[in-house]
């Protein structure tokens, strides 16, 4: 069953980004979308798109997203090794915005999956679920949906006169995913002059007289749409115990020659010798990639990148660390704080430390205020002080959300 996923990614959460900045008097920028607010520390919709990774039916991802969305949309494909992740822009309704993505869909692709970018708790279960119900049912569309259980009454909006009770005994509320055939859907679009005001494919497909399905669960599958909605659905995962934070330490020396250049965080710092490696020898980034493989017990950097490989000789240290927090992130680790302290008598760095800091900022996927680079000299004594050789210490905290 070749499928392809449609994330609707388009809106911008207007009543998220109110709601928000109603609670918080120093709203930043962050509140200004809600599919770039971190949820557990990753953004959103970077949360949801993980969700969705390793179904081997799925064989590709379409994205409809905003233009300031798309930026963070390849950051991600690169930090995660995202290879079937594609874009298209949103649209100006929801429908449009899956319309605009159905056209880029692989033509082998029979089914369309489309979820909802902020409805960051689906699991890999109620995928797999909807697919397989989706194979025996005989139908041209599947969605997961839920009973609807509070009391709702029909009301005459001008005057709060209730006109009804509603038997709520065949009314279900409809999430996503929604499972489409390829066929019907485009004919839907093609066959509906409302088409792009429809609020979800069911419709579409209802409307050229196509059969859909409801597949209820009962796991908690919440749209994101307030503030709140994200707290709750934050403290839901905690309380899970499906959240875990480590901490891991890394330590690491070289010695200092001529005629090698001196990388440290990933910046060259202009000095006339530099550290002695089989790598570029940039100690602090070794330090680092080995704090973080000790948080998630993934070894030491020489069990990944052995300095007997004359393949990786003279490989840039950024290229380790970045591959080692790819891996990790396909485990579901994060990073989330980096400590770290270089041990130098030459050069003075305190010029530096601004660039070595956003540099690994950049590296890691985390703002600069959780990067902290400190530098000291080892007032003459030792190795270090003699200025032999230089040795770098890290802290890094890692986070798994386990999904
Ligand atoms: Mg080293």
């Amino acid at each position: 069953m070749p499928t392809t996923l449609i994330i609707a990614a388009g809106g911008h959460g207007t009543r998220f980004r109110s709601d928000f900045s109603g609670r918080n008097s120093e709203s930043n920028e962050r509140g200004a979308n809600k599919l770039l607010f971190p949820f557990l520390g990753k953004p959103l919709l970077c949360f949801t798109l993980s969700r969705f990774q390793e179904i081997p039916q799925i064989q590709e991802t379409i994205v409809a997203i905003s233009r300031e969305g798309e930026k963070r949309l390849r950051a991600w494909c690169k930090e995660y090794g995202w290879k079937s992740v594609k874009w298209v822009r949103g649209g100006a309704t929801r429908a449009e915005s899956v319309w605009n993505a159905l056209k880029k869909a692989h033509r082998k692709s029979q089914w369309i999956m489309v979820h909802d970018g902020a409805r960051p708790l689906i699991t890999k279960e109620s995928v797999r679920r909807l697919m397989a119900y989706m194979k025996q049912a005989r139908c041209a569309g599947a969605l997961l949906g839920r009973k609807v259980v509070p009391t709702i009454k029909r009301v005459d909006p001008s005057g709060g006169q209730i006109l009804q009770t509603v038997d709520r005994r065949d009314l279900f509320e409809a999430e996503t995913p929604q499972l489409m055939n390829r066929r019907m859907l485009e004919k839907a679009y093609v066959e509906n002059k409302n088409a792009f005001n429809a609020t979800d494919e069911a419709a579409l497909l209802e409307s050229v007289g196509a059969q859909v399905k409801v597949l209820t669960h009962d796991a908690w599958n919440p749209k994101i749409t307030t503030y709140q909605d994200m707290i709750l659905a934050e403290a839901y995962l905690e309380k899970q115990g499906r959240v875990e934070v480590r901490t891991g330490f890394g330590r690491d020396s070289h010695r200092l020659v001529a005629k090698r250049k001196l990388y440290l965080g990933g910046v060259h710092i202009p000095f006339p010798k530099g550290a002695l490696g089989h790598s570029d020898g940039d100690a602090l980034l070794h330090s680092i990639a080995d704090a973080v493989l000790g948080a998630i017990g993934g070894g030491d950097i020489g069990d990944h990148f052995s300095d007997r490989n004359p393949k990786i000789k003279g490989i840039r240290s950024e290229k380790i660390l970045r591959k080692i927090l790819c891996d990790a992130r396909g485990k579901n680790w994060q990073p989330e704080h980096v400590d770290s302290v270089i041990v130098l008598e030459q050069p003075k760095l305190g010029a530096h430390k601004r660039q070595i800091r956003e540099k690994i900022a950049d590296i890691m996927g985390l703002d600069a205020d959780r990067v902290s680079v400190k530098a000291k000299t080892a007032e003459g004594l030792g190795p270090e002080g003699e200025g032999l050789s230089i040795s770098c210490e890290a802290l890094v905290t890692m986070k798994k959300v386990a999904l």
